[in-house]
């Protein structure tokens, strides 16, 4: 009588190398050592065990059942064992022979034995399980890791299947700041619901992957047909988190650069055109999704090379300064010339590249400091200029990156420049974006006091963009704050917007802050700000910035 079991079975089984561990491979071992014998479920299971380890164990936390399908259900046609796991589970496996065979006492051996080495083999799985674990999937968030996403686009690429999808490259919108609001455990948590939201809809309706890269860096992997559904999806996920015990829910916004993968394009191609894509989106205010193209490559490497170059730029002179004015709106017939902000342009091969493009790359390494300085040492000589040529120039806000606040020396720096151009500082304003750090607090106290004592003027800037809450209004140190662009969009939306920014004033003028409106775009923004108690704007409403001499005519 033939065996159910043959040596082969143990022999090829054994020659099997941890990573040709795969579901098919074994399910050949037993189709070609043991033909009588019913494989389909068991093996099911066992692909389960080692490929997703997430449904594995929602699956088969209860009871661990392993089944050999004995296909028929008779019962003296199988045997039925039981192991207990280490995990108090338990792992049932049954193994028979097929309905129409003949159950003798040699099948039975049979079938013990390949009980046995099943359970084994779901044992070595489930090593093999936490490995695959380790290796393809993000600990904290059990999405794929890049690794994971390596080895689908691995296989995509096998599959000829590589150019119908769209690779999404995705970043969370103020990450930082949730975390320093809400704290890292629901920082975590947000995070989390966040990673699990795009994973479902890319590996269910995209067939796609999502994996997280590191920090708040996604990558997702949808098939070209559903993008525009993606996108729509991201643009609206809802997390709940708690803290102190109460629910909440958030609306976590992303930014999105997408690429649609072409013959031809490697692993490498997809990610980074879609990081290009993504990168751009930071230095877009509003402007949360963008498409990868071609001559954005050209302008990344111009990037690089800036970065490379910042000093030498300067000394090229390729940084110029602009001009926005600044009006004062009380009387509605007759703006008045009240003020400057100094913006910086980058000339770059006759062509003139807006700061939203450079700023927030050379933010990230520190050398916007070295712009800041040339930018407010610029000023400083054009007023000393003003006044030599016997106009009267107007107080001038320069930009200075909240970077600078963990520099001890900024203030005494800023004073050096003051000094070397021997500049009246009444003419002199320091525009730093809000914050809610407090650390940063305390750096922005210091700075103003020292400002204040010789006479520069400081401005909060972006109020109200981004975590604004009242409580912060009373902790400003500055004598100005000025209202972003963001909230003065909202004017005449017929929304909650005009309430909230009516309200915001009215607290400032109480709490006897100067307040200035930027972005004001239309005469209704302009009409609604002065009503409100706002009498100072700057925007195109008036004018766009522009260069020293033409700003000179508006002086
Ligand atoms: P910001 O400080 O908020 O400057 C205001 C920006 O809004 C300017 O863009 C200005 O051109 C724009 N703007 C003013 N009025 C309107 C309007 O009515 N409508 C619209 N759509 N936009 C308006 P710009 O010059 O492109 O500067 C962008 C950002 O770059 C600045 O935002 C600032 O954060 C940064 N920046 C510019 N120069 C410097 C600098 O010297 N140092 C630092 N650290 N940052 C700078
Ligand atoms: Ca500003
Ligand atoms: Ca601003």
């Amino acid at each position: 009588m033939e065996r159910l079991v043959s040596t082969d079975f143990y022999n090829i089984l054994s020659q099997i190398s941890v990573q040709e561990m795969d579901p098919e491979n074994i399910f050949k071992v037993f189709r070609e050592t043991m033909p009588r014998v019913a494989v389909s479920r068991g093996i099911v299971l066992l692909r389960a065990t080692m490929y997703e380890p997430k449904k594995r164990s929602r699956e088969m936390n209860v009871t661990e059942v392993v089944l050999l399908d004995a296909s028929g259900g008779e019962e003296t046609n199988n045997i039925e064992l039981e192991y207990a796991t280490a995990n108090g589970g338990r792992v049932i496996v049954v193994s028979g022979i097929k309905r129409d065979e003949i159950w003798t006492t040699e099948c039975k051996e049979d079938c013990y034995v390949l009980s046995k080495a099943i359970y084994l083999l779901v044992g070595r799985a489930k090593t093999m399980s936490s490995l695959y674990n380790l290796m393809f999937y993000d600990q904290l968030t059990g999405i794929a890791n890049e690794t994971g996403l390596n080895r689908f686009m691995g296989t995509t690429i096998h599959k000829g299947k590589f150019t119908s999808y769209c690779s999404n490259f995705l970043n969370i919108k103020n990450m930082k700041l949730l975390n320093s609001r809400y704290g890292d455990a629901a920082g975590n948590i947000i995070m989390n619901g966040f990673a699990k939201a795009i994973d479902q809809f890319a590996s269910t309706e995209g067939s796609g992957i999502a994996a997280r890269l590191g920090g708040d860096n996604f990558l997702v992997f949808i098939l070209q047909e559903k993008e525009d559904e993606f996108l729509q999806f991201v643009s609206n996920i809802i997390v709940p988190y708690e803290v102190g015990g109460e629910k909440h829910n958030i609306k976590v916004e992303s930014r999105v650069g997408y690429y649609f993968i072409k013959a031809g394009d490697g692993i490498n191609e997809c990610m980074r055109n879609a990081d290009v894509a993504v990168k751009l989106t930071r230095n877009n205010d509003g402007i949360n999704v963008i498409k990868f193209e071609e001559s954005m490559k050209t302008h990344m490497l111009k990037m690089k090379q800036l970065e490379q170059n910042v000093p030498e730029a300067i000394a090229n002179k390729e940084f110029v300064v602009y001009y926005q004015p600044k009006v004062d709106i009380s009387d509605e017939g007759n703006f008045r010339l009240n003020g400057a902000e100094a913006l910086v342009r980058w000339v770059r091969d006759g062509e003139m590249v807006p700061p939203g493009e450079f700023v927030p790359v050379l933010e990230k390494n520190g050398l916007i400091s070295l712009i800041d300085y040339y930018v407010f040492e610029q000023v400083c000589i054009d007023i000393n200029d003003w006044i030599a040529r016997g106009m009267t120039p107007v107080k001038v806000s320069s930009n200075f990156s909240r970077r600078h606040l963990q520099d001890k020396d900024f203030a005494s720096k800023v004073e050096a420049i003051i000094r070397k151009h021997n500049v009246d500082t009444k003419y002199l304003e320091i525009e730093i974006t809000e914050s809610y750090e407090d650390e940063d607090m305390n750096a922005l106290m210091a700075f103003e006091k020292s400002m204040h004592a010789i006479g520069v003027h400081l401005t909060v800037d972006d109020f109200g963009n981004g975590f604004s809450s009242i409580k912060m209004i009373k902790n400003i140190v500055a004598d100005t704050i000025k209202l972003d662009k963001s909230i003065i969009d909202g004017i005449g939306n017929e929304g909650a917007d005009d309430i909230i920014v009516s309200h915001i004033i009215q607290m400032l003028n109480k709490l006897g802050k100067n307040i200035i409106a930027e972005g004001v775009e239309t005469k209704e923004q302009a009409n609604f700000l002065r009503a409100n108690g706002c009498n100072n704007i700057q925007g195109y409403l008036f004018a766009k910035p522009c260069a020293r001499d033409v700003f000179e005519s508006y002086m």
